[in-house]
């Protein structure tokens, strides 16, 4: 993607921008980042992160960083740290040699550490994390000094540095900002930022057994890298008076934090701890299954990095929180693939149907649009022959009222070929299920028009026995069966337990033998379908990206 290519609608970050670009603030450079903390797989929510930063960036002709914030080597592990690679790229943006981690800069965290325990703004603290917690106070209560706050600048430089060298136990010495412990905001009350942890890094083994945590590592780190234009979520707000205090007191380069709100998307969760929880207590597949809202999620289920990209210009960028319909995520692939993805006949339940009439060893080979909204698609020829499948659903011996297709005596459209009439019906003799339709079909009628000029109020989707191929087709529906999940007691209690659904034995038109994972289709009158990865020649498997039905839409007339 070149940069010309995006431009994000207006928002008031941009706004902000302009006027900063108009005021020559920082020469009129912009740099932004994008700091995922590499203990988990992007999500949703994420991207909106990333097309804001990089889509900045490439507006305004000025430069995103990737950079892991990995300070919590319990955590964080290498797995994480390609998928997110693969996950930006695989979104369409590039950050060429500008791939950073805050491990990177655990000596300058160090030695900044230093500078500010010689200016005596920090102090070597011997509380355990309870007692820490005792003398914190709370919203209402002011907390209490800690008895080591008034240590000499000799002794904590001696203290700091013997922790770093390993000489004390993890969890018995931590090192705090000397800030206040009467703040009306607990974060700037005397903060730890530096634990002891013997932990081995994904990057930096075991070097160190002292940590920078996140509140110090990220603020230095934007300012290391010189990012302009701090872009994160809203919950940070409360820790901008700490990231101003550690520059202010290091007197080092100040990017300009602007918080916006996360996205929240209904029936499903973004907080990587739960998502976490879900694959290892296995209520999905893995990290990449179809229903998680990540990225890889979306992509094996179906999903367009273009689609992703618009749903994110669509729910654009605000100050107030506020929970995204899941039908306008989906709204945003279906239109995507409307112009995209080849049409094909694909039968998910299928219903034997004899041609009583046709000729036993005859194929017609009928000629199929491949995307009516893509003229240069072309067409493909599909064979019909004497025995064919249609769906169960579009059947029925007893119909009510409205239902249009399939019934005993009854003609209707097979698409592209014929119209054909239903004359018995055939019964397993136990369950009495149907099992098998006789039809007759019309010669006249073939392509799917009558010269007559007779009507008929359905058009239905079908293969060939002979020519199909078998595919597992798997069906998916929104894991939690609440809006809003993450108000239950635990993950559990809203969990789907059909949100899942395999169809062992569908039958495919033959069109598709070559389909490769990843590639898309809509199977007519079903929606569209992608190949899962775990499809082969010998073994064809789709994922349903999305259903035709368009309830977006409907919000948005019922809305209007
Ligand atoms: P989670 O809550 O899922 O663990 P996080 O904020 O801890 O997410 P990070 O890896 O720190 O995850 O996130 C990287 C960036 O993505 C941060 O700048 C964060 O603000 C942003 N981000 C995370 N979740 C969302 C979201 N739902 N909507 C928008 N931005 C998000
Ligand atoms: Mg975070």
């Amino acid at each position: 993607m070149s940069s010309d290519e995006i431009k994000i609608p207006s928002n008031f970050i941009k706004h902000i921008i302009d006027e900063d670009i108009k005021n020559k603030k920082n020469d009129g450079k912009i740099q932004t980042r994008f700091p995922p903390e590499p203990n988990g797989y992007l999500h949703i929510g994420h991207a909106k992160s990333i097309c804001l930063n990089f889509g900045i960036a490439y507006e305004y002709k000025g430069l995103c960083n990737l950079r892991f914030d990995d300070t919590n080597p319990s955590k964080e592990e290498a797995e994480y740290v390609e998928s997110i690679i693969e996950d930006i790229r695989w979104l369409g943006f590039d950050w060429a040699d500008r791939q950073y981690y805050a491990s990177d800069y655990f000596d300058k965290l160090y030695e900044y550490a230093v500078q500010l325990i010689k200016a005596g703004k920090a102090f070597v603290c011997d509380l355990s994390a309870d007692e820490m917690r005792e003398y914190r106070g709370t919203l209402t209560e002011p907390g209490k000094d800690s008895p080591f706050r008034n240590r000499s600048v000799e002794e904590n430089l001696d203290l700091f540095e013997r922790m770093k060298n390993g000489e004390f136990e993890d969890g018995s010495k931590t090192l705090r900002a000397k800030i206040d412990m009467a703040s009306g905001n607990i974060n700037m009350r005397d903060p730890v930022f530096y634990r002891i942890q013997r932990a081995t890094h994904h990057r930096t083994g075991d070097r160190w057994c002292i940590y920078p945590m996140y509140d110090y590592a990220h603020c230095v780190s934007d300012s290391i890298e010189g990012i302009t234009h701090s872009l994160c979520t809203l919950e940070f707000e409360d820790h901008r008076p700490l990231y101003d205090w550690f520059l202010n007191e290091l007197g080092i380069f100040h990017p300009q934090q602007i918080e916006f709100a996360r996205l929240n998307l209904t029936y499903t969760m973004m907080s990587k701890r739960k998502l976490l929880q879900l694959v290892k207590e296995n209520h999905v597949h893995g990290w990449n299954d179809p229903r998680m809202p990540t990225l890889s999620g979306l992509r094996r289920r179906g999903y367009t990095p273009e689609s992703i990209r618009n749903f994110c210009d669509r729910i654009g960028v605000a100050k107030a929180e506020s929970t995204v319909d899941m039908a306008l995520l989906e709204y945003c692939i279906r239109e995507d693939l409307n112009k995209s993805a080849m049409r094909v006949m694909s039968v998910l339940n299928p219903l034997k149907v004899v041609i009583t009439n046709y000729p036993e060893d005859q194929t017609d080979e009928l000629d199929a649009v491949n995307n009516p909204e893509d003229p240069e698609a072309g067409t493909r020829k599909v064979p019909f022959s004497k025995i064919l499948y249609i769906e169960k659903d579009d059947f029925m011996e007893d119909p009510p009222k409205k239902f249009f297709r399939l019934a005993p005596g009854r003609e209707i459209r097979l698409r592209y070929a014929y119209f054909v009439t239903c004359t018995d019906v055939i019964k397993d003799a136990q369950s009495g299920e149907v099992i098998e339709l006789h039809c007759t079909y019309d010669p006249e009628t073939k392509g799917g028009d009558s010269p007559d000029g007779r009507k008929v109020k359905a058009t239905l989707h079908w293969v060939s026995a002979r020519h199909a191929l078998d595919a597992e087709v798997r069906l998916y529906s929104n894991l939690f069966t609440n809006e809003n999940p993450e108000t239950g007691d635990d993950l559990s209690s809203f969990i789907n337990p059909d949100s899942l659904q395999v169809l062992p034995s569908c039958k495919v038109e033959p069109a598709l033998a070559d389909a490769s994972p990843g590639n898309r289709f809509q199977f007519e009158r079903l929606g569209y379908f992608s190949v899962d990865p775990d499809s082969s020649p010998d073994h064809l498997v789709f994922n349903r990206t999305v259903t035709l039905r368009d309830t977006w839409a409907k919000i948005k007339k019922a809305k209007k």
